[in-house]
């Protein structure tokens, strides 16, 4: 029978697409699948990885299973070593039409963006890009509203028997947030932001149980407009701001001389714990740091166990990228910055003298333990 996307009756599952490079899982399918556990769980279904890539990328799934999913569908050929549109777009799409899934998650990394409206289009359904937050059942997403939202939740008649995903992401440049659902089109579909979600706890049981599922994959030439002829990788390292545990983050306020502001910066972080650099969009538009170091909703999400503001005011679209970390700590000369709002240590002077008196106190700390 043709797949029609309105006949929404006929869906189930939760689906996640797992992005893998050079046969390398990401992060983000980790973060992805112990969010999707979650909710197939609250919505009594099951959790399927769909995973494609070339020969003996079947070895890295049952790595999923450990993450919380039942089952990986495993697309292995050598014409999915490296990702393109058209092909990843014809194998997700052929798979999703003859399986039904009710959701589709995709992580929202420089693939993921390119997949993922691709996918929905051909499929004819929704899909809400860059989301930070999901909920299927109604008393959770209620539970959300009150402790994130200025809604008066008690005085709004809610449909509590919703089951459609309610997906929730920053809109109007971060001043409010929007929650979308896709109630006539089957799959929900939904890129979402990496280093939003936490990972759950990797168990070797689970990832032993996972059922992998290899589905031969049929790509017609005449279907394929793209070839990959070469890949040329920058050789420049990137820097890992999602998987650091201490950033120590320069915005405006190093103007004054940024280098010497960087250079403050690498000090603090390598001495609180080989910490790495990050960085408000301003400092990103003024050049003085490669825009992967730029933290906030159109930079990286960071959570990490200590972030150390520097010279950032505290702009909503900063916060957005960094106000979940564990402990925050803020330097301005303004006290009146919203920074020190978010921030759980304050200190309201020039960084310039400040932050070498924090490094050698953390020096000395650590000298004298
Ligand atoms: C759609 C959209 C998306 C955006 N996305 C992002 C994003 O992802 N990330 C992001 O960061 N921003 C983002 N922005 C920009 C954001 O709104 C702010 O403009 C930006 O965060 C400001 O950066 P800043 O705090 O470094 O600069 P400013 O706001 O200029 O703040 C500089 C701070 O430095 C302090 N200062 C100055 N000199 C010193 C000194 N010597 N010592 C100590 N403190 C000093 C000042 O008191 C001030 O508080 C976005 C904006 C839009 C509209």
């Amino acid at each position: 029978m043709a797949f029609n996307s309105a006949e929404i009756n006929g869906f189930s599952d939760i689906w996640v697409f797992c992005e893998q490079r050079d046969g390398v899982l990401q992060n983000t399918d980790f973060e992805l699948i112990s969010e999707g556990r979650k909710l197939a769980d609250e919505r009594g279904a099951k959790l399927v990885g769909i995973l494609l890539g070339g020969e003996g990328i079947s070895r890295a799934a049952g790595e999923l299973g450990g993450y919380g999913a039942d089952k990986v569908i495993v697309c292995e050929d050598p014409a999915l070593d490296v990702y393109t549109t058209d092909r990843y777009c014809n194998v997700i799409c052929d798979i999703v039409m003859e399986r039904k899934p009710e959701v589709l998650l995709i992580g929202a990394s420089n693939i993921g963006r390119d997949l993922g409206p691709r996918v929905a289009a051909r499929l004819h359904t929704g899909l809400t890009a860059d989301c930070t937050h999901l909920d299927i059942d109604m008393e959770r997403y209620v539970q959300f509203l009150r402790e994130s939202s200025t809604i008066d939740v008690d005085s709004v008649k809610f449909k509590m028997e919703d089951t459609n995903l309610k997906m929730t992401r920053p809109a109007f440049g971060g001043h409010l947030m929007a929650t979308i659902i896709c109630p006539r089109f089957r799959p929900c579909m939904s890129t979402v932001r990496p280093g939003v979600f936490k990972k759950s706890a990797f168990c070797r049981e689970k990832a032993d149980a996972c059922e992998i599922e290899r589905v031969e994959v049929r790509l017609e030439d005449a279907a394929l407009k793209t070839k990959v002829l070469e890949v040329v990788k920058e050789t420049r390292k990137m820097v890992d701001l999602i998987g650091a545990e201490v950033v120590v983050s320069v915005g405006a306020g190093i103007s004054r001389d940024p280098k010497k502001g960087i250079e403050l910066a690498e000090e603090l972080a390598k001495a609180l714990g080989g910490g790495v650099v990050g960085a408000s969009r301003a400092a990103i538009d003024s050049g003085w740091l490669p825009s992967d170091h730029q933290v906030g909703q159109t930079g990286k999400t960071v959570r990490p166990k200590i972030y150390v503001a520097l010279g950032i005011s505290g702009a909503i679209q900063h916060k957005a990228g960094m106000q979940d970390s564990e402990l925050i700590i803020a330097v301005d000369a303004n006290e009146s910055a919203p920074i020190f709002e978010c921030a759980d240590y304050g200190i309201v002077g020039d960084l310039f003298k400040v932050v070498p008196l924090m490094t050698d106190a953390v020096k000395a700390a650590k000298e004298a333990k």
